[in-house]
């Protein structure tokens, strides 16, 4: 099992600023949990630390039954996807998919068949000599989204990842973000300012404020109440 647990974990910055206190959540395997609240609550400071790309202040993060503190983000088995792509803007989408993998020394044939699988996955089969210049947006999210899902990690954070596309666009994205959820299994933290992705991709969503989980409930408990 690779629950992913957070007691008590704070963000503290040099000059004592809290960007984070007292979070503490415990994320089941395979589930969808969105982190919701007004700009500057925490939201991404929270998934930052997760990801390893921000130092836990206090408390401890464990990953299945690894306390993962201090671990590098690459040994955590998770995936990050950014608002941006973070796509490598000289190397075509094939060798972007292919990155993480090549750099950890991974047979060239395992590679192709896992950038075949994914792009099948994510209809981007066609774009793979392309380089991330000549995509469109969702096509590019689609690649980053590609690019995580190759190492095949048990977890994928994901900040605002749809948050540049157009809303029509970002309908069609948010259905295939829950499908491909369905289909890999994995558990995703997902920070959004939609209402509509958090309701529908939660299984349960975390209200921040200040910085505080305000609340943690299913979208059915959040939005029915007045
Ligand atoms: P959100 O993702 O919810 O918009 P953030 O996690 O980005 O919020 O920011 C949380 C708080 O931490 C904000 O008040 C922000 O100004 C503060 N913060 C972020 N980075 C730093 C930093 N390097 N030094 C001091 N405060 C920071
Ligand atoms: P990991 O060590 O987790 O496997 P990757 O090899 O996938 O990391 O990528 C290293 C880091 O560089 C990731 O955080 C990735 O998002 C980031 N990255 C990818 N493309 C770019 C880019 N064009 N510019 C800056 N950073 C990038």
């Amino acid at each position: 099992m690779a629950e992913i647990v957070l007691k008590n974990i704070s963000k503290i910055y040099d000059k004592g600023q809290r960007a984070v206190s007292d979070f503490s959540l415990h994320i089941h395997d395979g589930e969808f949990i969105v982190f919701v609240g007004p700009s500057g609550c925490g939201k991404s400071t929270t998934l930052r630390m997760i990801a390893g790309l921000e130092e836990i202040s206090e408390g401890e993060l464990w990953i299945g039954d690894e306390l993962c503190n201090y671990a590098e983000p690459g040994e955590r088995d998770l995936s990050m996807v950014f608002q941006n792509y973070a796509l490598y803007p000289q190397m075509s989408v094939y060798d972007n998919m292919a990155f993480s993998l090549s750099v950890r020394k991974v047979p060239k044939d395992q590679i192709a068949r896992r950038v075949d699988k994914a792009a099948e996955m994510l209809d981007i089969k066609h774009l793979l000599n392309r380089r991330p210049g000549q995509l469109s947006g969702g096509q590019k999210q689609r690649v980053a989204i590609g690019s995580a899902i190759m190492r095949e990690p048990r977890a994928f954070l994901m900040d605002e990842p749809l948050s540049n596309l157009d809303a029509k666009l970002r309908t069609h994205m948010r259905v295939e973000l829950a499908a491909l959820h369905q289909k890999l299994g994995a558990t995703m933290i997902y920070v959004t300012h939609d209402q509509t992705e958090a309701m529908t991709l939660a299984d349960r969503i975390v209200v921040m404020k200040e910085g505080r989980i305000q609340q943690v409930a299913s979208p059915a408990e959040l939005y029915s109440r007045p």
